[in-house]
């Protein structure tokens, strides 16, 4: 039975935008996404908040925030908020113990500050290591965001400890992949992940290139717009679906609504609801399971 994926409210395309870091820059990007209604996730390390009371030498272009400004700039706002590694360390480098500090302290930090559980992470320098990815599965993580670029928008399901994305802003390649991502046919999902740092968008002066971006991508009614773990989450509840043996019955045993195709046909069931489909051929003589 061939079962396809359909993103919440029955849409085909969906966005995802992760900024790393934690700087001052994040509060222009923030304005950006609030205004058109696009959530984003933001991947901090906790003890890496400037010292209050300092200040960086003019010139300095990659500021970080204090505690304070990010608390303000951050908490009260729908996007999420993830790990990027206490002090910023590389982890391909780190020992068992001293990545296991970084990971679980960074972590523990961010929860006491933003009052929420955390459950993404992003790579420092994209450096992987199988310590530690053994490590953010053990300890309740969802997802590793990578820095690799696929330069495709087929939605990735499965080896979530190495999420990849489409590209990044600063790439002439950029707007052009987004644009194609809008174009293409609602015909099968896709998925358009970014990355990267504010301070690029001072650096080169291209803000202007992130509210194109941002305007093109305000399609609530076509394009979901969520964070990395929404998307995560979601396609986790997608393959958790059950079926009856002969494929009528569909159960969805997870805590959100969840949109399938199937047989030509678009589907919602709801959270611990079970439904009914139809169109598979082989049962068609009222062999059915019936709800
Ligand atoms: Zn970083």
């Amino acid at each position: 039975m061939e079962r396809t994926l359909v993103f919440p409210g029955g849409r085909m395309k969906a966005v995802l935008i992760g900024y790393d870091d934690g700087l001052e820059q994040d509060e222009r990007l923030l304005e950006i996404l609030d205004r058109r209604r696009l959530k984003g996730t933001f991947f901090l390390s906790a003890g890496c908040f400037l010292p209050e009371g300092m200040h960086y030498a003019p010139g300095e272009i990659h500021r970080r925030l204090t505690l304070e400004r990010a608390v303000a700039l951050y908490a009260d706002r729908e996007h999420e908020i993830a790990c990027h590694g206490l002090f910023h360390e590389d982890f391909s480098l780190l020992d068992g113990a001293q990545a296991a500090y970084q990971l679980i302290e960074d972590r523990a930090r961010l929860e006491r500050i933003f009052h929420r559980i955390i459950r993404g992470f992003a790579y420092p320098y994209g450096n992987t290591s199988a310590p530690t990815e053994a490590m953010l599965a053990a300890s309740g993580f969802a997802y590793a965001r990578t820095v690799q670029l696929t330069h495709e928008t087929i939605p990735q399901t499965d080896d979530f400890f190495h999420f990849r994305v489409t590209t990044r802003h600063r790439l002439p390649e950029f707007l052009p992949l987004a644009d194609a991502f809008l174009e293409a046919p609602d015909t099968r999902p896709a998925v358009f992940g970014i990355f990267g740092h504010t301070y690029e968008l001072e650096r080169d002066q291209n803000w202007l290139i992130m509210e194109r971006f941002a305007e093109r991508m305000a399609v609530p009614e076509k394009i979901w717009s969520c964070t990395y773990l929404d998307y995560v989450d979601y396609i986790r509840a997608f393959q958790a679906l059950r079926t009856s043996c002969c494929g009528s019955l569909v159960e969805n045993p997870s805590g959100t609504p969840v949109w399938f195709r199937q047989h030509g046909r678009v589907y919602t069931v709801g959270q611990g609801q079970t439904i009914q489909t139809e169109g598979n051929e082989a049962y068609q003589n009222g062999e059915r399971c019936r709800v």
